[in-house]
């Protein structure tokens, strides 16, 4: 709302208040005129905004984790600001849904929304040539994921129902616009046997590396989250281990934010898996030593770098991982491990809600709705245990 407020000048007498009124009033009347046309003006302003706009505006003052915001700000610069980003407001939110389903549904297609004709990506020599002979890097067409779709259609929601809120636009249109459906998830997690070979190879290139291996299969953390384990996290006497955080990178480099799910769980190890990192322990300390340095709570428990005061990047862990197993010629990624930590325990009839614990999931849903084909081989498990715990019937008698 737009206003001012005109003072009457103080008078003695009656003749002398009614003209100062009479001044107050013709002074607000201007001001009013002025007023009006400024709100004029702030309108069409408003109308005018185009989705470029909004979405600056929105960004400036959406609270997002950091990586979230990297993804955003990716996302909007690539696809959405040269699609949308000239578009006024008042048109796009007529023809929302026209305009962002075939849009979806070409990224779906392909990632560079190229026209889905057959063209040459890159010459290898400038000049008339002849691309077959030259070998000149053809096109090939990447989808782009439906979750990345589904976080494009996110930021264009949120940013509408913010221009809601301001008063830019009269309603969201966004709901009527169909985004991709939610991806199935599809864990393919390593065979036991396959497991075996790829825990030896780990050890036999460094302790510290199988260790890690081992780790995030045994304890079914995200990378992330063994990557911030600090010795504090680790209770060798009750053998529990405290997973609170998680190390992602960022624009502004690396940083540590809570778990996905906001909760500290701890996570039971077993036996040989103390001995382990009892074992990885004493040979931190003694790495430390040589440079007079003691390992303290706050002490990393896999770092690369001597005085171990930094954590390992995860994205080299992943890369090392994809060589490591490339070697042994199993086709498999590290994000598996978790998978395989899942799917192992849910196959020896483990209960869902205790694997949802171990895995960080809120609750068995998140868990069911990834391991649906495990929580069936659970089932026939406890099938088998009930009935072997039923009495041995005496063959009925049928003559
Ligand atoms: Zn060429
Ligand atoms: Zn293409």
């Amino acid at each position: 709302m737009l206003y001012e407020t005109v003072p009457i000048a103080d008078a003695q007498t009656k003749t002398a208040r009614d003209r100062a009124e009479r001044e107050a009033h013709k002074e607000a009347e201007k001001i009013l005129t002025r007023l009006q046309a400024e709100a004029d003006a702030l309108k069409v302003g408003r109308t005018k905004a185009t989705v470029g706009a909004l979405l600056e505006r929105w960004m400036a003052q959406h609270e997002i984790d950091p990586t979230t915001r990297m993804t955003y700000e990716a996302q909007i610069r690539i696809y959405i600001e040269p699609k949308l980003g000239d578009v006024p407001l008042v048109l796009f939110v007529r023809e929302a849904a026209e305009r962002l389903e075939p849009f979806y549904a070409r990224l779906r297609k392909c990632r560079a929304l190229c026209s889905g004709k057959s063209f040459v990506e890159r010459h290898v020599e400038e000049g008339r040539h002849d691309c077959a002979v030259a070998g000149c890097k053809r096109h090939v067409c990447k989808p782009y994921a439906a979750s990345s779709v589904r976080s494009i259609h996110a930021i264009l929601s949120g940013a509408c129902s913010a221009a809601v809120r301001w008063g830019w636009i009269s309603f969201n249109p966004m709901p009527s616009v169909r985004p991709p459906s939610k991806p199935r998830p599809n864990p393919r997690p390593p065979s036991s046997e396959q497991m075996a070979l790829i825990v030896e190879a780990a050890w036999a290139a460094s302790a510290e590396w199988g260790l890690y291996v081992w780790l995030s299969a045994v304890l079914g953390a995200r990378r992330g989250e063994v990557v911030a384990l600090q010795w504090e996290d680790i209770d060798l006497g009750a053998g529990m281990v405290r997973l609170d955080e998680n190390y992602v990178r960022t624009s502004d480099g690396m940083l540590l934010k809570d778990t996905k799910s906001h909760q500290m769980r701890r996570v039971s190890i077993d036996a040989p898996t103390v001995e382990l990192l009892r074992q990885h322990r004493e040979d931190c300390t003694a790495r430390l030593a040589l440079l007079g340095l003691t390992l303290s709570g706050r002490t990393w428990v896999f770092s690369a770098t001597p005085d171990m005061c930094r954590p390992r990047d995860p994205a080299s862990l992943t890369r090392r991982y994809g060589r490591l197993v490339a070697k042994l010629g199993i086709d498999t990624v590290l994000k598996e491990l978790r998978h395989y930590s899942a799917t192992e325990l849910l196959t020896a009839g483990v209960d869902l809600r205790t694997v949802a614990g171990r895995l960080g999931h809120g609750d068995g849903t998140t868990t069911l709705r990834h391991y649906a084909a495990w929580v069936g081989s659970a089932d026939r498990a406890a099938a088998s245990t009930i009935g072997g715990r039923m009495p041995t019937l005496r063959p009925v008698d049928r003559s």
